[in-house]
């Protein structure tokens, strides 16, 4: 089987950030329209620093209002923004040397063209509305080219921060998409569920017949192939469970505890993994519990999710497994298995 499929994965996960004194007097600032500086050593750095880059000794409090207008000093053109970047237009990353201070800072340009951009450009600062900002970088929604190149009013003037910050935290995501190939065990697998049929593959060396898109035997370290491949029956005994009571965060859908099952196939020696027990409340769902497949209908049935790392997962061709009401296995049986 030569065909190869392409998959998108996508790894999304927030995170919260303490800023320390310095960011946070920064961003509080920002959040109130104000872009601020430090002055230490005998210049005015913009963003401030908590420590002079120079000399390594702590750059102090000693704030200063910096823009909103500024100087291009270099830039570089994005023509094709991802959804990572600031704008979903084609903009520049440009060095921008705030009127009032002595140092550049790196922000977007939208000047609408890349023949609108040059070194010794002025731009201006583009805010979010004021009720918007919370002190990130990205209130400054942007710099323009600016209409009025004069010196702007303020830049250069002390900058009185509060006792206490009002920002000290900040909210970031993390995200991350690349392109995966599904190996050939992960096509044969997928195109088996289509049929509502499960696949193993027995290795030649140990004989133990392992579930799911592996491709290998966990065990001696070999390579399966399509010719190791058995089929294997949509019954099997539930050799371990995790409840997970789900915590509000962003993309989780769940509201309710649920539960996710190993489930030992009979004639297999690994287990296939992430099962839903349906039928049954997550209370009831034992270790050494008879359970059997319950397939999508045909037509329904879609495997456009299954990729490498799923480990036996069935897309939405497996609505789930139930219980067949056998009695239950010993429990002790289902203690040191493989995976
Ligand atoms: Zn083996």
């Amino acid at each position: 089987m030569a065909e190869t499929k392409e998959f998108p994965f996508n790894l999304t996960f927030p995170f919260s950030r303490t800023l320390g004194a310095t960011l946070s007097t920064f961003c509080s600032a920002l959040a109130q329209g104000q872009i601020i500086g430090v002055r230490t050593g005998g210049r005015v750095i913009a963003p401030p620093l908590e420590y002079d880059p120079d000399t390594g000794a702590a750059a102090g409090t000693d704030w200063v209002k910096v823009g909103p207008k500024g100087t291009v000093s270099s830039w570089t053109w994005v023509p094709k923004p991802t959804n990572l970047h600031p704008l979903d237009r084609p903009f520049a990353f440009a060095f921008i040397t705030l009127d009032g201070a002595d140092t550049a800072m790196i922000h977007a340009v939208d000047a609408g063209s890349e023949s609108a951009m040059s070194a010794g450009m002025r731009v201006e600062a583009e805010f979010k509305p004021l009720a918007e900002c919370v002190g990130r970088i990205d209130d400054i929604v942007a710099f323009t080219p600016a209409t009025d190149p004069s010196p702007s009013v303020d830049a250069g003037q002390p900058f009185v921060a509060p006792d206490e910050n009002d920002i000290t935290e900040m909210d970031a995501f993390c995200d991350l998409t690349y392109i995966d190939n599904a190996s050939p065990t992960t096509m044969m697998w997928a195109a088996a569920l289509m049929d509502g049929r499960l696949i193993g593959q027995k290795c030649p060396q140990c004989a133990r017949t392992v579930i799911g898109p592996r491709g290998m035997c966990s065990v001696c370290a070999i390579e399966l192939d399509e010719s190791h491949v058995i089929e294997v029956p949509g019954k099997g005994v539930v050799s371990n469970f995790t409840v997970v009571t789900p915590t509000p965060y962003p993309g989780q859908t769940e509201t309710e505890p649920f539960a996710r099952c190993s489930i030992l196939l009979d004639g297999a020696d690994a287990v296939i993994a992430q099962q839903e027990i349906l039928d049954v409340g997550v209370n009831e769902i034992r270790v050494g519990m008879h359970v059997e497949i319950v397939w999508a209908p045909e037509g329904q049935r879609n495997v456009d999710d299954i990729d490498n790392r799923s480990r036996g997962s069935g897309g939405d061709a497996i609505l789930g497994w139930r219980p067949t009401g056998e009695p239950d296995e010993p429990a002790d049986l289902y203690l040191e298995r493989m995976m």
